[in-house]
């Protein structure tokens, strides 16, 4: 299905920056051989699965999409690769992203845009487009990707899959290129809600390679979903966020959106309204918070220890070799954060912009807290639209940003959630995405409901 669809830069879904065939028909040989032997094997084992770029693979690239990292091999595992090489799960490849992670389009890698497989003139989100084309396209039935501002949602959204950012600290960030380490989350992008929760089962856990992993145990995702397949949501108090929706929201997505919180009254939810007055800050926090912890993030690729190294004519001074290294290996977006980052975090500047973002970002938490006395799970939107044109928004970051205006809070505040397909707009036909978000360490709510209305 891969050689048959993905095609490369110029055309096709182009998924994949790295197909593993060989390693992947090793691993489902090995997992073969244990069916006929009898062993007890994990009810994963062997259903094939495909990593975003961003996730160290022992003896793979990994290249988070950057030019920087063009050639980088990790000498080892993230602990979610790790647990998922454990229990069977044969590696396809290394998805497209977003360099580093940053965009909601997957037009920022620098290696070519991923199409979108409903319409290949259109994005697949970002940045996680690859692992959500994969899936869609069914060259993978699971795929990883992270979320940092919506990553995982905003892509499941626009292709329509299923993906679930964790709560903070519920899956371990050890072996992920971080992009903004106090946003961050690994999760499952999955065709059906209870994929997700199988998955998410596996790759959850405490990992002591991660100082902020959770050490309470993960499980009950599996049963959520069943139960909420079965239709009964009696006694569920839904949440829907006030501020989430309005101007600038396309008119199709709001439709499916309204049936679908029908569908919760109908399953016997209640369904109230609730408002979340700081949320209209978390873009503006977020977009402190993120190119300040990326800004350092990123200064590790120097040119000593990493993939590329450019040596400029007649001066080979270690300055001269990092700027040119770091001019020639990142991209405009990367640029762009890591000068907004840096002057956020500059003296003189640091309480007016980064300290004043992490006074609200408090505020956003105070927010669902409020929220979470009143309601089991909140709703809204996953993304304002459905997916947009190749190009449309790349000219214009404001644009871009503005995708993530319902996913953001969940990061902020490191509260779990899930984007669920709920059906196709009107006026284009394309996948909108329903999103459910649960108080921290909640996730089983995500599945209860998800599964309830997919
Ligand atoms: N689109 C958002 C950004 O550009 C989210 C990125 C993410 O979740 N990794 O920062």
């Amino acid at each position: 299905r891969i050689a048959a669809v993905d095609g490369d830069a110029a055309s096709g879904v182009h998924a994949f920056l790295h197909v593993d065939a060989e390693g992947a028909l090793a691993q489902a040989a090995e997992s073969d051989a244990r069916r006929a032997a009898g062993e007890a094997r994990h009810l994963l084992d062997g259903v094939p699965i495909a990593v975003k770029d961003v996730l160290a693979t022992q003896g793979l690239p990994t290249t988070c999409g950057s030019k920087i990292l063009e050639g980088w091999v990790p000498p080892y595992d993230a602990t979610v690769v790790g647990k998922i090489k454990a229990a069977g799960l044969p590696i396809l490849g290394k998805t497209n992203m977003d360099e580093f992670a940053m965009g909601s389009s997957t037009e920022h890698s620098a290696y070519g845009p991923t199409r979108n497989p409903w319409d290949q003139t259109r994005i697949p989100g970002g940045s996680g487009g690859g692992s959500a084309a994969a899936v869609a396209a069914f060259e993978a039935p699971l795929a990883l990707g992270t979320d940092t501002g919506g990553s995982i949602r905003q892509p499941g959204a626009v292709t329509g899959t299923v993906g679930v950012k964790p709560t903070y600290g519920g899956v371990s960030r050890y072996g992920l290129v971080a992009l903004a380490n106090s946003l961050d989350q690994v999760g499952p992008v999955t065709r059906t809600v209870l994929d997700s929760a199988l998955l998410h089962e596996l790759i959850g856990g405490h990992d002591p390679l991660d100082s902020t992993s959770v050490d309470t145990p993960v499980g009950g995702f599996v049963e959520a979903a069943r139960k909420g397949a079965a239709g009964d949501l009696s006694g569920l108090r839904v949440g829907v966020i006030k501020e989430l929706a309005g101007d600038g929201w396309q008119p199709g997505v709001m439709q499916r959106f309204a049936e679908t919180v029908d569908l919760l009254k109908e399953l016997g939810a209640e369904v109230t309204e609730v408002s979340c007055p700081t949320f209209v800050h978390a873009m503006a926090t977020y977009y402190l918070i993120l190119p300040a912890e990326c800004s350092s993030n990123l200064a590790k690729f120097d040119a000593m220890r990493y993939g590329l190294r450019v040596v400029p004519e007649g001066d080979p001074s270690a300055e001269a070799v990092m700027k040119a290294t770091r001019d020639a290996g990142f991209g405009d977006e990367v640029k762009r954060r890591i000068m907004i980052g840096t002057y956020a975090l500059s003296s003189g500047y640091y309480d007016a912009y980064y300290g004043q973002a992490q006074k609200v970002r408090t505020l956003i938490s105070r927010d669902f807290a409020a929220a979470f006395e009143d309601v089991d799970v909140l709703v809204s939107p996953t993304s304002p639209t459905t997916a947009f044109p190749l190009g449309d928004k790349l000219d214009d970051p404001l644009a871009m940003y503005l995708q993530d205006l319902a996913t953001i809070p969940a990061n902020l505040a490191g509260v779990p959630g899930i984007s669920v397909p709920a059906g196709l707009a009107d006026e284009d036909g394309l996948p909108v995405g329903f999103q459910v978000l649960a108080p921290a360490l909640a996730d089983d709510r995500l599945y209860r409901v998800g599964a309830a209305v997919e």
